[in-house]
């Protein structure tokens, strides 16, 4: 595991960046859900804060895993491309009352710690990307079927029928 410690509110208070890359190898929840636990998952951090002054962290997570498709076991590669805005609260207690303050299920409140792992931060966020049940839209091995069955029906022979 790659460990990047950072105080989460002394991040924020003094707007720092940070960015790097972690290998899916490296990140093992991640990798159970891999064919075969290649790619690597770059990531940024930026520390600010929103409207109200509460401490925030920017968080982008990009990258492609490989899946195993549901249907046919192959693997599926999926492009994870993920931002979002983390609030940091003291404690759990105080995450609620932010929460209902906000009311907005688009901004996710975390108990902030003087030493939160970027690593676990990145893998949550990158495991909430991934699709419940990963299926090609159509499968290699299934492909000329499935392709014909796709094919819609053309204009004019909707036409035609109408005639
Ligand atoms: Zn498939």
């Amino acid at each position: 595991m790659s460990a990047f410690v950072i105080d989460a509110f002394e991040f924020s208070r003094l707007k720092e960046r940070a960015q790097g890359a972690f290998a899916v190898s490296d990140l093992s929840r991640l990798s159970a859900e891999s064919v075969d636990q290649s790619g690597t998952i770059s990531w940024s951090v930026v520390g600010g804060s929103d409207k109200y002054g509460h401490l925030q962290l920017a968080l982008s997570v990009s990258g492609t895993v490989n899946l195993v498709c549901q249907r046919c076991l192959n693997a599926l590669p999926f492009e994870i491309a993920s931002e979002s805005v983390l609030l940091l609260a003291r404690d759990d207690a105080d995450a609620d009352a932010i929460e209902q303050m906000l009311d907005n299920d688009a901004i996710d409140v975390i108990v902030g710690t003087s030493a939160l792992d970027v690593g676990s931060l990145v893998e949550d966020e990158a495991l909430l990307a991934l699709p419940v049940a990963p299926k090609h839209d159509v499968c290699p091995d299934a492909g000329v079927s499935e392709l014909l069955q796709a094919k819609k029906e053309s204009p004019f022979s909707v036409l035609k029928n109408l005639k």
